[in-house]
């Protein structure tokens, strides 16, 4: 079969590799969509510190059962599925108090495991036990299944920060990963949600279709004053940083309203980790701050169920589907911020 192995920072090749089976307890799947993220690009830069290459790499998936290991239960060939992307072990101190998201023993697909940037691919023994197999609802299409995982991981970060009625919410960063903020802090209540970017051709392509109540062009707007001004000179209640920038997040401590919440959603770059942060203005302001890193297989669970609901419609944050031929196309479509978000289509487009 066909699949995209990931040898090395900057070198990932469409090559043939070994079609695998699925050993006891676990399943086979047909891939049917898998989606390209932020955390792609991370890896097809700089590689990543917890994946060995070479790898299948795509870790946002959606697929058809083709084949069940010996004892594995609950599921039938031709059960439409999404797969977590993070797996809890279940057993450390961090799975048992139900903070599975820090499990201390997490494996990842796409990392330890092959991905699903391939025509076919195993669902490992450690998902099921991880209850990370989700069966698609009949009214949704397999990409927009493929969008579950990020969802899950915006969902983690607004839990985290408590979004909900009455919020004010900045969502710094138009990428997919905004986009799926400002919605989902609208499904949960907020009042008012507004989504900034440095990059005004992503905002403008990103707003056009979430609409925020407010769109700020970072490259022609002052946006602290323009935030005063849309929050009645108080400051949002809750600011998200969703890119890849230490200086978002400083904006964010400066710009929160006082007792707001700020989310780290975004990681900042392993060469550029450090922030200054003037510490008094989280003292006086009882700002309350909250890293956010993927999510359990319940909020996969949870963001499926919204998707399906309508709740958070994500078929039409999918802006290009490209063959497994072009995935380094689709990795360099979502940094360039000319797409929102590009699904693979493994079986063809
Ligand atoms: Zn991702
Ligand atoms: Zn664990």
């Amino acid at each position: 079969m066909k699949a995209a192995l990931f040898r090395g920072p900057g070198d990932l090749e469409v090559i043939d590799v070994e079609t695998p089976s699925a050993g006891p307890g676990e399943l086979k799947i047909r891939v049917e969509s898998c989606a390209t993220c932020g955390t792609d690009a991370k890896i097809f830069g700089h590689g990543h510190p917890r994946l060995e290459p070479p790898q299948i790499i795509g870790h946002e998936i959606a697929g058809e059962i083709i084949e069940i290991g010996t004892a594995t239960s609950g599921y039938e060939i031709g059960d439409r599925v999404q797969i977590i992307a993070a797996v809890p072990c279940e057993e450390c101190w961090a799975c048992k108090a139900v903070k599975q998201g820090v499990c201390i023993n997490q494996t990842s697909m796409g990392y330890q495991y092959a991905g699903g940037f391939a025509e076919e691919m195993i669902v490992p023994a450690s998902v099921l036990k991880a209850k990370g197999v989700n069966k698609i609802p009949g009214n949704l299409s397999f990409d927009e299944a493929s969008v579950t995982e990020p969802l899950a991981c915006v969902l983690n970060a607004q839990r985290l920060i408590h979004v909900g009625e009455g919020d004010t919410v900045l969502v710094m960063g138009a990428g997919p990963i905004g986009c799926l903020h400002v919605r989902l802090a609208r499904a949960l209540g907020a009042k008012k949600v507004m989504l900034a970017d440095i990059n005004g051709g992503r905002l403008h392509l990103s707003a056009n279709v979430v609409k925020p109540d407010r769109a700020i062009d970072m490259s022609s707007e002052d946006l602290a004053t323009v935030v005063l001004e849309e929050t009645d000179g108080i400051g949002p209640s809750v600011v998200i940083t969703a890119a890849p920038s230490g200086q978002a997040q400083e904006q964010a401590i400066a710009m929160a309203a006082p007792g707001g919440r700020v989310s780290f959603f975004g990681g900042l770059p392993k060469d550029k980790p450090l922030i200054t942060v003037d510490s008094n203005v989280v003292h006086y302001k009882e700002l309350i701050l909250a890293g956010a890193n993927g999510s359990s297989p319940e909020q996969n669970a949870e963001a499926l169920a919204l998707i399906a609901s309508g709740a958070v419609p994500v078929a039409d944050l999918i802006t290009h589907r490209l063959p497994l031929s072009q995935v380094e196309d689709a990795i360099n479509a979502v940094t360039s911020g000319e797409a929102i978000k590009v699904v693979i289509k493994p079986q063809g487009v």
